[in-house]
């Protein structure tokens, strides 16, 4: 029922997996260097992609190295900050919300 054209598939900057899209959690980085979830649309391209798995959000606190599709270098502890907010379920309910929004 939701074959409306083209879906983008975005990589999982955990595992690196393909996915489409709206499946994905999406997330930015500030110009401060902070991570933060993006709503259904953020306002740059300078957005990464996650599966919604915790297996990939660990991966991706664990990796060395910049991040090319946020555009820059995220600290480590940036990153964990981010997946133990995702984990808490905060920022997750509050991008499914945002989900819903753009659906209906
Ligand atoms: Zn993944």
């Amino acid at each position: 029922m939701s074959h409306r054209g083209h879906v983008p598939t975005r990589m999982c900057v955990g595992c690196g997996g393909r996915a489409p899209q709206d499946t994905m959690l999406r997330m930015m980085a500030t110009p401060n260097g902070e991570l933060q979830v993006a709503a259904a649309r953020p306002p740059m391209g300078r957005s990464g992609y996650l599966h919604r798995s915790v297996v990939c959000w660990e991966r991706f606190a664990a990796r060395k190295g910049p991040l090319r599709s946020l555009g820059c270098s995220i600290g480590k502890a940036e990153r964990r900050a981010l997946v133990a907010r995702l984990k808490d379920g905060g920022a997750d309910a509050k991008v499914r919300e945002d989900g819903a929004q753009t659906r209906t």
